[in-house]
């Protein structure tokens, strides 16, 4: 127990479920482990289209798969969460996608009553007062309009890669989304490095967001992102002033496992839940 990495896959389940589905989801992640991201999201489109969407939030890693999914299929779906927060460049790339592509990115609003309600209540700038009112605010404006687009969908594609954050290095290539009603989630470049994106990028002309060029190596919505110092990671800029959290807003993991005080704290409660599991099971 002691050597257990105390930072669980996201998307796994707790106590693992052995049925048909996480067979499926399994088998297709070792298939395509070492595949390149082209082949799985070939099989991908063939597979779901048109109830798949790529998820794009302005991040360079979204932009390359939005490229790739095009070459294969001009049809490909995107969609973007406004959150009513984004910087103005983060539209501009979007006109930009809309030109080069001819894709008409599906964008998902947050409940203007509860937004009201929130901000009435707490002040448009709560996210700098509590970890818990950050996470408010993201729930909000991101993750219950994330839930709504994805129960229309069978599967989605993000642009994770394992070596962007503690958080993000155990994900598949595909997984079950347990906490979207168990569709398929699809990370084509999560063994990507940052180098091997810019190279795509520039290699194929991919258009990218302005603020890249200003210091910026992760996009989120502009009072909660910000440049980052040379030899900072790629989402040191994100929540800058939390220095604890997993920098997740609850779209790619649950909301119930962040702003977690520590690594050593989830691993004491990991070891709980096994000895608690393994007396219930006698
Ligand atoms: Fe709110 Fe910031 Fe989360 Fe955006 S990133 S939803 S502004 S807390």
């Amino acid at each position: 127990m002691a050597d257990r990495d105390p930072v669980q896959p996201i998307h796994q389940p707790v106590l693992p479920v052995f049925d048909e589905e996480e067979i499926w989801v399994e088998r297709a992640a070792e298939r395509f482990e070492d595949a390149a991201a082209e082949e799985l999201l070939a099989w991908a489109l063939e597979r779901f289209h048109p109830r798949l969407a790529i998820s794009a939030a302005g991040g360079v890693d979204g932009m390359v798969l939005v490229d790739m999914a095009w070459r294969l299929n001009p049809d490909v779906r995107v969609f973007t969460l406004d959150t009513g927060r984004l910087p103005p460049e983060t539209y501009e790339l979007f006109e930009k996608v809309r030109e080069r592509y001819g894709i008409a990115v599906e964008f998902e609003y947050p409940e203007t009553d509860t937004v009201s309600a929130m901000v009435t209540e707490h002040g448009p700038n709560l996210m700098y007062n509590s970890v818990d009112l950050r996470l408010r605010c993201c729930e909000v404006r991101k993750v219950e309009p994330l839930k709504r687009k994805l129960s229309t969908l069978d599967a989605w594609i993000a642009g994770l890669r394992r070596e962007q954050w503690r958080s993000r290095k155990n994900i598949a290539k595909v997984e079950l989304d347990r906490d979207h009603g168990g569709i398929v989630k699809l990370n084509p470049v999560a063994d990507w490095t940052l180098d091997r994106v810019w190279e795509y990028v520039h290699e194929h002309e991919v258009p990218y967001h302005p603020l890249f060029d200003q210091g910026y190596t992760s996009i989120g919505c502009a009072p909660c992102t910000r440049p980052v110092a040379r030899g900072e990671s790629e989402r040191a800029g994100r929540w800058w002033w939390e220095q604890e959290t997993d920098k997740e807003c609850g779209i790619h993991c649950s909301v119930a496992l962040l702003g977690s005080p520590s690594d050593t704290e989830r691993a004491v409660d990991t070891e709980r839940r096994d000895r608690e599991r393994e007396e219930a099971a006698g």
